[in-house]
């Protein structure tokens, strides 16, 4: 099974990912953490590229880091790790590149779409949870939180409007996929619709 969390910037993905976790490994699965991009060693290298080079990265450039960060990951961790029949939880896949390098950056979403699938080999997850929110009730989670900003998270309120409404627009196409939540509500009242929709998910 494998499960993965959308969102912007502050909605609350590693919280939530953080009690799926501790639920799922209760429930006596094994639970294989992973992110995009990171979640491999090349995919270490290429996000310190993404997130901390200094100046401008070409939208396209950076679209094919992304997507190189994915090829590598979904092939050498994600692949292997539901092959031993383990639940697979990650931070962020391919709609994190449909609404941050398609509408964020607005280049073609069909187009990031398909080179995403290409990179992928055509793997879906079976289930992504969005934690839907507002940019400005974002931002203001963002600067209460006493971390650095990295480049992306620094982008304006136009760019994060954006990518809110495209991630919006990819869950209304495949509502099956998709689990849309209120990421304004409390976290306890989030991880249960979480924990709920997966139980389903694995007792199917
Ligand atoms: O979720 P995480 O904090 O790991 O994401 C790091 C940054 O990368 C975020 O600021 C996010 O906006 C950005 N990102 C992106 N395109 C992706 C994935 C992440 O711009 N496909
Ligand atoms: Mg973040």
């Amino acid at each position: 099974v494998w499960i993965t969390l959308e969102g912007g910037d502050g909605s609350g993905k590693t919280t939530q990912s953080n009690l799926l976790a501790d639920w799922l490994s209760e429930e006596g699965c094994t639970v294989v953490r992973t992110r995009e991009p990171g979640g491999s060693e090349v995919g270490q290298l290429i996000r310190d590229i993404v997130l901390h080079h200094r100046g401008d990265i070409a939208p396209r450039a950076e679209a094919l880091l992304y997507a190189a960060d994915r090829a590598h990951h979904v092939a050498t961790v994600v692949r292997p790790a539901l092959a031993r029949g383990e639940v697979v939880l990650q931070d962020r896949y391919l709609d994190s590149s449909v609404a941050y390098q398609g509408a964020g950056r607005v280049l073609d979403a069909t187009e990031i779409r398909d080179l995403s699938l290409w990179a992928a080999e055509g793997a879906l997850p079976d289930l992504t949870v969005l934690l839907d929110l507002d940019p400005a009730a974002a931002r203001a989670r963002l600067d209460s939180a006493d971390k650095p900003f990295d480049r992306l998270e620094a982008e304006k309120a136009e760019f994060h409007g954006r990518v809110r409404d495209a991630y919006l627009a990819l869950a209304a196409a495949e509502p099956e996929r998709f689990l849309v939540l209120d990421a304004a509500a409390s976290t306890d009242e989030i991880a249960a619709l979480v924990r709920a929709r997966v139980a389903e998910l694995l007792s199917s």
